[in-house]
């Protein structure tokens, strides 16, 4: 007797329900998909700078970008930043980060309170002992003259220490007290929750806050947020802060956040990475996409499957293709996004071998398997599964980009869209 098949389903837990937010026309939390956001590093004050960041991380899909207002020179700038930025046509929302003086900061720019679409505030850094409540009303009391949501967000670098060191007391004095690490969760938490709490009781409305708690160990975030989700409804912005440089950088925050993004938490997603010097700041937004994309929660640029390579491969020309491809479909993104509707599902396999080659190749959209070791210099393409064409000899690689280009044209081109509409 043979056992039944098992039917697992493959896939994330349902999302968590949350109450959207408007960021400057971009929905967050509520039925939206999970939004990519990111930040500037330039001195705000730096306006020339700052919109060429801007500029750059908001093509590169960034569809919210943060910017530092520190000080006074940087709150006159914001405004001359999002006209310019408007004069390039580039409209993504920016929000500002406020830390100790932004209560000040808003109420004597009201040009910079206007131009953001977003404050965020730190409750444990907006104020200490009796001015907290005030410095903490006059943001929340901008923010609802301006109609502009908040992001109340924590960090366990700058955690509201009364809080933490009456919660440490209490546990102190519990007949089952529990370990630091989770007296710093609950802070965490609660800070967030109970600033959340006082700003609708000032009157700002449930859907003009998002709530953010991050630390920068990978475990701790992870339970830190699930908690979070749990305890409220707000919409999440999730991030792993410090995450560290290159790959370490992008693995811990794709470890962390791949995990609570597939048990259906999360509405915003940044990736803190530290570039290298003068590196590129746009690969925090290509390195959210793809976490994104990979799961499949949202679709942005065409795929290339290509293969490891392996003893089977003694040239690079794979390799060489394979990155040609992939540069190629990304860089021709932001034209072919409105040329061609829907180019982003594209899928394209580059393989190395007859091992796997017309397998992968098959199941894409459009696939090559280039020949390994010992193979015969052929290599056949395969269209939507079925095998077209051997391209042979020296040009197997332009032949190869110039077959993508007629199939994108073929399919998602202003033909395919009449023939459909017919
Ligand atoms: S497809 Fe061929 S070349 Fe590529 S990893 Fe597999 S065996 Fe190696």
């Amino acid at each position: 007797m043979t056992a039944p098949l098992p039917n697992i389903a493959s896939g994330p837990s349902q999302r968590r329900r949350s109450v959207g937010v408007d960021v400057g026309g971009v929905l967050v939390g509520g039925p939206a998909p999970v939004v990519v956001q990111s930040m500037t590093n330039t001195d705000t004050a730096d306006i020339e700078a700052t919109v060429a960041q801007v500029a750059a991380l908001a093509r590169a899909g960034s569809e919210i970008v943060r910017i530092t207002v520190d000080r006074d020179e940087a709150a006159a700038a914001v405004p001359h930043i999002r006209d310019r930025l408007l004069l390039k046509n580039v409209t993504v929302p920016l929000v500002g980060d406020f830390h100790y003086i932004g209560h000040k900061l808003l109420a004597d720019h009201p040009a910079c309170a206007e131009a953001l679409a977003k404050y965020r505030i730190n409750p444990g850094n907006v104020g200490f002992k009796a001015k907290r409540d005030t410095q903490f009303g006059a943001i929340i009391e901008t923010a609802m003259r301006y109609d502009k949501p908040v992001r109340i967000g924590v960090n366990w670098g700058s955690l509201d220490q009364e809080l933490l060191t009456h919660l440490m007391d209490e546990n102190a004095a519990s007949d089952a007290p529990v370990s630091a690490q989770a007296i710093t969760r609950e802070a965490m938490i609660r800070s967030a929750l109970l600033s959340a709490e006082r700003a609708e009781e000032l009157g700002l409305g449930r859907d003009r806050i998002l709530l953010s708690a991050k630390v920068s160990d990978v475990q701790e975030l992870i339970a830190v947020y699930r908690d979070l989700a749990r305890r409220c409804d707000y919409a999440l912005h999730l991030g792993l802060t410090e995450a560290g440089m290159g790959s370490k950088g992008i693995v811990a925050s794709s470890a962390a956040l791949g995990i609570l993004l597939q048990e259906g938490i999360g509405d915003t997603i940044r990736i803190s990475l530290t570039p290298e010097p003068n590196g590129d700041r746009t690969q925090e937004v290509k390195v959210a996409q793809e976490l994104l994309q990979t799961m499949g929660f949202r679709q942005f640029v065409p795929v290339v499957a290509a293969c490891p390579g392996c003893g089977r491969t003694t040239s690079t020309v794979f390799q060489e293709l394979a990155k040609e491809i992939q540069d190629h479909l990304s860089t021709s993104m932001p034209v072919w996004k409105e040329r061609y509707p829907g180019v982003e599902a594209l899928q394209v396999a580059v393989m190395g071998c007859i091992v796997n080659g017309p397998g992968e190749s098959k199941h894409a959209d459009i696939g090559i398997s280039l020949p390994g070791t010992g193979e015969t210099p052929a290599a056949p393409v395969f269209v939507d599964g079925k095998k077209v064409v051997t391209l042979r000899g020296p040009k197997i690689a332009d032949e190869f980009k110039q077959m993508v280009a007629d199939y994108i044209e073929r399919r998602f081109g202003h033909e395919a869209a009449t023939d459909a509409a017919e």
